[in-house]
């Protein structure tokens, strides 16, 4: 039988030798009805927290497709703990900046609603599968966590201790965020805050500066979007403080 996976796929059982998977319907209609696969096919599984396991397929019935867990591929190692607090923005740009920021390596997506954020509702299982879908195509051995949207008053109210925050700001005093992440080194659990299309108010920014945990950073001469700012900022924080020293693993 041909070991050549044929697709990789984000499952919520335990991973181990002998274990038998039922995919979600809408994994057995993508593996039977997008790609075409038969039973006999292999396929690459991940959860999480088992590492990357090789998987068969035995059955794609409508009811659910069937996998056997067959060996174990990539060890699960810990990714870099990168949160990206950010004030949502309308869909398709939230689609996008969901997929790409799941790309960049982003272990937490906090909406967070300004003063100035337009968006009333944030659809957090649409988010949950863009991020899930982003997983699966680029590699990564986990999927980000996905939280509701809330006032960001209340995220900084239960801010957990150790934490630091990067707080992109389009106006006022910056560090350059470059000379911020050379000069406080691997400094532990971050997070990245980003501002709605309006902008931050003087007030927020005003009283965000204040707290302890914030570092106020700049990305440069030009207002970027909110998208196109958060995902600059996270790329620059996994080439200083990330993991963009590894390579992606070697193709079977
Ligand atoms: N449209 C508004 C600005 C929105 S920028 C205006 O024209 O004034 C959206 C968010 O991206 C900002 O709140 C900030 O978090 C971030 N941002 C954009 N450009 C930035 C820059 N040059 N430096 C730091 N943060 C920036």
């Amino acid at each position: 039988m041909d070991d050549k996976i044929a697709a990789r796929l984000f499952v919520t059982g335990g991973l181990a030798a002998g274990a038998r998977l039922t995919l979600a319907r809408g994994h057995g209609h993508y593996l039977a009805h997008v790609l075409r696969l038969a039973p006999g096919a292999a396929v690459a599984l991940f959860n999480g927290c088992d590492g990357e396991w090789r998987g068969r397929i035995e059955s794609l019935a409508k009811g659910g497709a069937a996998v056997a867990v067959e060996k174990q591929l990539r060890e699960q190692r810990p990714d870099p703990d990168i949160w990206l607090v950010f004030a949502p923005v309308k869909r398709g740009p939230l689609d996008f900046l969901v997929q790409k920021a799941t790309e960049l390596g982003v272990s937490a997506l906090v909406p967070a609603i300004t003063r100035r954020t337009i968006v009333e509702r944030v659809r957090r299982e649409r988010m949950e599968a863009n991020a899930i879908e982003a997983a699966e195509q680029c590699e990564r051995l986990t999927v980000p966590e996905i939280r509701d949207a809330a006032p960001l008053s209340r995220i900084l109210d239960d801010w957990p201790e150790g934490r630091r925050i990067l707080l992109c700001a389009e106006t006022g005093a910056a560090e350059p965020i470059h000379d911020v992440l050379r000069r406080t080194g691997h400094a532990g659990p971050c997070a990245i805050l980003t501002g709605p299309e309006g902008g931050f108010e003087q007030t927020e920014l005003d009283g965000l500066r204040k707290l302890p945990f914030v570092t106020t950073v700049g990305l440069g001469p030009r207002i970027l979007r909110a998208d196109t700012a958060a995902l600059a900022a996270l790329a620059c924080w996994q080439s200083a403080h990330g993991d963009w020293r590894m390579r992606p693993p070697r193709p079977d």
